[in-house]
């Protein structure tokens, strides 16, 4: 399993998150042959199609080196899977199953769902760039420098 984690530089956010039906975009790399996807490849909870042995998977893509196919599953959604303000410096947000391929690249697009420290929401934040907006007492609710990184899951398990 591999667990998508972010970092970001914030003023008055609590809580960064992605919503269940969010589509992540991963560049993959052929476990196989090594070939990589020349564009990030969209995957998300929301599209379900059927995986190479017969179960529900969100993506199959077939390698344009090897022929292979292979396929990626979001994992269960979680509500606490999130940054959140005081805690870590990279928090979790995601994890993918993933079949044949690694991800190696993570692309930080639109679609986020942001709390400001007072609670007030913000909804499709694009974190691409950075973000700044105004809570609802009119003090300012920013996000920068976000980054991204993947990383096999199990060492993270280890820990506990
Ligand atoms: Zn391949």
């Amino acid at each position: 399993m591999i667990a998508l984690s972010i970092s970001a530089e914030t003023e008055n956010v609590a809580r960064i998150r992605v919503p269940e039906d969010h589509t992540f975009f991963l560049r993959l790399r052929c476990t196989t042959c090594h070939e990589e996807t020349p564009n990030a490849v969209g995957v998300s909870r929301d599209d379900v199609v059927e995986g190479i042995r017969g179960a529900s998977v969100n993506l199959k893509y077939k390698c344009k080196g090897c022929g292979r196919e292979h396929d990626i599953t979001v994992q269960p959604y979680d509500e606490k899977e999130a940054w959140t303000e005081g805690g870590k410096e990279w928090q979790r947000i995601a994890a993918f199953e993933c079949r044949g391929m690694d991800p190696y690249e993570y692309e930080i697009r639109d679609g986020y769902l942001v709390e400001a420290a007072d609670g007030s929401k913000f909804d499709d934040v694009d974190l691409s760039d950075d973000w700044m907006e105004v809570d609802g007492k009119g003090n300012p609710v920013s996000i920068s420098n976000v980054k991204a990184r993947l990383e096999g899951a199990k060492a993270e398990k280890k820990k506990k």
